[in-house]
C-alpha cells in the first residue's frame, strides 16, 4: 500500500461517512414512524409500519457501517490499514475499493463463510 493509495482510500472512506451521515436524520425520522400520517385506513397503516421496519433496519445497518468506516479511518491513522487482521497479508486494493472498511483479505473472508 503506497501513500497515494492511502490518501485515495482515506478520501473514499470520508465520502462514505459523509453520505451515511447525511442520510441518518431522514432514516431516523422514518424509523420513528409518523402516527399522524396514517389516517387513510388500514392498508396504508400497514404500509407505514412496513416502511418503518425497513427504515429501522437501514438505520441499524448505517450505524454499523459508520462504525466500521470510522474504524478504518483509525487504522489509516495508525498504519495498519489494508492488512488482514487475521493473517496479516495485504488486502487487495480492488477489494478495498469496493469495501473500504474490509478487515479481512479475500482468502480469510472466504474461509469465514
Ligand atoms: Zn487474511
Amino acid at each position: 500500500m503506497t501513500d497515494t493509495d492511502l490518501v485515495q482510500f482515506r478520501t473514499l472512506i470520508e465520502k462514505e461517512i459523509e453520505e451515511i451521515l447525511s442520510r441518518m436524520p431522514f432514516l431516523r425520522e422514518e424509523a420513528k414512524g409518523n402516527p399522524y400520517s396514517c389516517s387513510i385506513g388500514k392498508v396504508s397503516w400497514m404500509d407505514s409500519q412496513n416502511d418503518k421496519g425497513i427504515s429501522e433496519q437501514l438505520l441499524r445497518e448505517s450505524k454499523l457501517r459508520l462504525e466500521k468506516l470510522r474504524n478504518a479511518q483509525m487504522r489509516i491513522g495508525n498504519g495498519t490499514y489494508g492488512s488482514c487482521i487475521r493473517c496479516g497479508n495485504p488486502i487487495a486494493p480492488g477489494r478495498l475499493k469496493i469495501v473500504p472498511e474490509a478487515l479481512l483479505c479475500i482468502v480469510c473472508a472466504e474461509k469465514k463463510k
